[in-house]
């Protein structure tokens, strides 16, 4: 085979072989590459000016991607530039995105597959240590990052997200129109929320945020009251429906401490039958809530005000809904369920933002399903101490998904 040869196989652009070695033995092949004639370009890989003056020639060795069984090295002869600015540099080449000895597209290549499989099982595949996978898959999804338009923001989601021992919480902001987070923070205060307005937004995209979806958690809303001030707060349907199951599961405990013998047996063991919505449960499961319920007045009517009060958000408008909430609460008295009135103290006070949903279109679910992404990450994947990481990799998440129906769609 001549150079020639070898250089079209190879393929990359502005550059030729000019001498190959092959070791059958040991399955590999070193090409060495210069650049083309006609590729006279010289940029500053420092400031990204053209250069004219060659300080020196140097090579790198990278690793390519594999050539059948072979495992390939490509030796490259490259130019320190005399720039203006910035003295003697490295010159910019597209196939070298970093200083790690890979070339693009095998950086490309193991990025892809860690999309689909844990760095652990791409570092068997690709003969190489799980740290130097993740080293390479970041730098992968930074340059992914820095190539796409961001979405606009108009609709935030703010939610904590409780990471482990270590970390412990942090707060995740979402976009909810594209569905998919843009910033991490450590800790869950105000001053933590205040950062992310502070460092990521200008004072016009701050102004622009029409609506955010919370939970009813002050240092949160505090936060967006002062940084983005036409910004409409909406309570999360999830969120609340937390809450309400909060007060069911009250009420069970109470009633399993209250009662004794049998009846304490019958109460056993329920809390994820109380927990769960009707309509989700087999008949069989309903029929032993509803034994439940003839020994157990009182966990039946918690259980119903659970029920009801997701029809909140099934109203056909703002005063209809409101009318609701205060026809709910007036159900409590007499009842004695102290952690349901509660709840309703709870609910009367933020009732704004919860009848806001009325006033603003915001699709509800999409912060627990950002959530829901990143701990199937954390439990597939361990050692994202980078939180950058773990964001570049959720985003990625939320992005080609949203590709995937796209095409699903048009097909
Ligand atoms: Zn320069």
């Amino acid at each position: 085979m001549r150079d020639s040869d070898w250089t079209r196989i190879l393929d990359w652009p502005g550059y030729r072989v000019y001498q190959h070695e092959i070791n059958e033995k040991a399955k590999l092949l070193t090409l060495w590459v210069r650049r083309k004639r006609g590729n006279k370009k010289l940029v500053c890989s420092a400031c990204g000016r053209r250069c004219t003056t060659i300080h020196e020639i140097v090579t790198r060795e990278v690793r390519d991607l594999p050539w059948g069984l072979y495992r390939t090295t490509v030796v490259v002869e490259l130019y320190r530039v005399k720039c203006p600015d910035c003295g003697p540099r490295i010159e910019k080449v597209d196939q070298l995105p970093s200083k790690a000895p890979f070339s693009k597209r095998f950086e490309e290549t193991v990025g892809e597959a860690c999309e689909s499989a844990s760095a652990r099982r791409v570092a068997r595949q690709f003969a190489l240590s799980e740290s130097t996978v993740r080293a390479i898959d970041l730098r992968y999804l930074e340059r992914w990052s820095a190539s796409r338009r961001k979405p606009s923001l108009r609709q935030l989601g703010v939610d904590e997200l409780f990471l482990g021992k270590r970390t412990k919480f942090v707060t995740v902001v979402s976009n909810l129109e594209s569905g998919e987070p843009v910033w991490f923070g450590e800790d869950r205060k105000k001053e933590t929320l205040d950062g992310y307005f502070r460092t990521e937004l200008s004072r016009s995209q701050r102004h622009r945020i029409e609506a955010a979806c919370v939970d009813m958690w002050a240092p949160f809303q505090r936060s967006i009251e002062e940084w983005a001030p036409k910004c409409m707060l909406v309570y999360d349907r999830f969120h609340v429906m937390q809450h309400a199951n909060k007060a069911v599961d009250e009420v069970r405990r109470s009633e399993f401490f209250r009662k004794g013998g049998w009846r304490r047996e019958v109460v056993k063991g329920k809390r994820w039958l109380l927990l769960t919505r009707w309509v989700n449960l087999s008949e069989q499961k309903q029929q032993q809530l509803n034994q439940l319920f003839a020994l157990n007045r009182r966990l039946m009517k918690a259980y119903l005000l659970k029920e009801s009060l997701e029809r909140l958000w099934q109203q056909p408008n703002e005063n209809a809904a409101r009318e609701y909430l205060r026809a709910w609460v007036r159900q409590l008295r007499w009842q004695r369920l102290p952690s349901f009135e509660k709840l309703a103290h709870l609910l009367l006070d933020h009732q704004e933002g919860l009848l806001a949903f009325y006033r603003v279109k915001i699709r509800f679910g999409v912060v627990e399903a950002i959530n829901g992404n990143i701990r199937a990450l954390l439990r597939r994947g361990r050692g994202y101490r980078n939180l950058r990481y773990l964001l570049l990799k959720a985003q990625r998440i939320a992005a080609t998904k949203t590709e995937f129906i796209a095409l699903r769609k048009a097909a």
